[in-house]
């Protein structure tokens, strides 16, 4: 439910209404706009009774929220968020790169690609410490030492960090150490570990589940938003589908999809969504055409010795390239980059 107030509402007003939220046993989130305040209301299991606060000083009206995601949609936030990731703004105007390698090696392997992508033009720098692999015998990534080496590659480049958080145990950790949690699709319905990662209040990199749909997608934000954390990105990597000849099928359209309900930012991460090195430009340029916030990809400088997704990561050649051929697009749908 949203509380919209008169455009001549006095702070008295909203601050009556926020109480009689309370009051209720609801939580208010007062969302200031340029003509008038509303005030979103959740914590309600199911229809809240309007009576209670439509004869309100200063009430102008009272929308029901009829999707079960409130502080996601639009309806709460018209304009679009952007969150600041380390200084990078990620949403507006600007679209951003995060490149680097799908797993921290080693700190000579970390830095060397976090100069090359730096180099050629990368925002933000991405690179797992604490990997989900789908078999126990595969390289489990580095763990602690390896947000230490991301830390030291941030330190030689100045690029802010992204890295995988896969439970809560290690959640304080991966905050205090890195700018952006990064939830992996693997864990996008992890309930618990959405309410850890909301509560840290870093920005939270959302990677969208290999089988969600659009709706349980915002709804996982909607648990990191529930904590008070309003910094949510949310990155589209591929779904499962029948489709074989690439790793996932890259769902682009969920990005008009995701601009028209929601004020989130959404990346496209066309590494795993293809998983095929040589499909990665061409959908980097596809999800830039059609709207993303940005793009998320792994960049390798000896590809065939990488202890993960060697497969789909592309040279720094091919990151320039990739570079190079996104700006024009970018201009082409009023973006810069
Ligand atoms: C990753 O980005 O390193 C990763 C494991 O991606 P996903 O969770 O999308 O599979
Ligand atoms: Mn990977």
């Amino acid at each position: 439910m949203l509380i919209v107030m008169d455009r001549s509402a006095s702070q008295e007003d909203i601050q009556r209404v926020v109480a009689a939220i309370e009051a209720h046993g609801l939580t208010p989130h007062p969302i200031p706009g340029e003509l008038r305040t509303a005030v979103g209301v959740t914590g309600n299991k199911g229809a809240v009774d309007t009576a209670a606060f439509e004869n309100l000083p200063g009430v102008l009206e009272i929308i029901p929220v009829s999707h079960p995601y409130k502080l996601v949609s639009r309806e709460f936030h018209p304009s679009d968020t952007v969150v600041p990731v380390g200084g990078v703004p990620v949403g507006g105007t600007r679209t951003i790169v995060i490149a680097g390698p799908c797993a921290v090696e080693t700190l000579e392997q970390t830095v060397t690609i976090a100069k090359a992508v730096k180099e050629r033009g990368a925002d933000l720098l991405r690179g797992g410490a604490f990997k989900p692999r789908t078999s126990p015998y595969s390289f489990q990534g580095l763990g602690d030492k390896g947000l230490d080496i991301l830390a030291a590659a941030r330190e030689e480049t100045g690029l802010p960090v992204v890295t995988e958080v896969l439970d809560t145990a290690s959640v304080e950790l991966v905050a205090s150490k890195a700018d952006c949690l990064q939830i992996g699709a693997r864990n996008m319905q992890n309930f618990e570990l959405l309410k850890a990662a909301g509560r840290t209040g870093k920005p939270v990199l959302l990677k969208r589940g290999m089988s969600a749909t659009l709706e349980e997608f915002l709804l996982a934000a909607e648990y990191v938003m529930a904590e008070g954390n309003p910094n949510v990105i949310l990155c589209e990597r591929g779904v499962r589908t029948f489709s074989d000849f690439t790793r996932n099928t890259l769902d682009l359209a969920i990005i008009p999809a995701v601009k028209r309900i929601s004020h989130l930012p959404i990346l496209v991460d066309p590494s795993h969504g293809t998983g095929k090195r040589n499909k990665v430009i061409p959908m980097s340029r596809a999800a830039i055409a059609a709207g993303a916030d940005g793009i998320a990809v792994e960049v390798h400088h000896k590809p065939e010795e990488a202890l993960s997704d060697g497969p789909q990561a592309l040279t720094p050649d091919m990151f320039a390239d990739l570079m190079k051929q996104l700006r024009p697009i970018a201009e082409a749908v009023g973006r810069s980059l």
